[in-house]
């Protein structure tokens, strides 16, 4: 799998949770985490594009936080308008590190 498709398909998991139909398991479920993650986090697209591990400076923390302090349930999915406006973030960020691949990939076709 290339990392477009690795994170087109976490696009897809973030707009499933947007629309009441997904939860969220974290490294569990994270698509580009069940093949960078490994307790390390090298090689992920989204650290790439950050300069950061573990999903630091990536709107996956704010989220993180409002589940945690909000919620605190065991399944982090939308619950309030505050989780949908913060998935939608995520989902937002997802597609844009999917643009930028995108984009290299042409000029590195070129
Ligand atoms: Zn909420």
């Amino acid at each position: 799998m290339n990392k477009i498709r690795i994170m087109e398909a976490s696009v897809k998991k973030w707009n499933q949770i947007i629309e009441g139909k997904g939860t969220d398991g974290g490294v569990l479920d994270c698509p580009p985490c069940r093949l960078f993650y490994v307790l390390v986090c090298i090689g992920c697209p989204i650290a790439e594009y950050t300069g950061k591990k573990f999903c630091q400076d990536s709107p996956y923390i704010p989220w993180y936080r409002h589940q945690m302090e909000v919620h605190a349930k065991m399944r982090k999915k939308v619950y309030c308008e505050e989780c949908r406006r913060l998935a939608e973030d995520m989902r937002d960020f997802m597609q844009e590190i999917v643009d930028d691949l995108k984009k290299k990939e042409e000029e590195a076709c070129r």
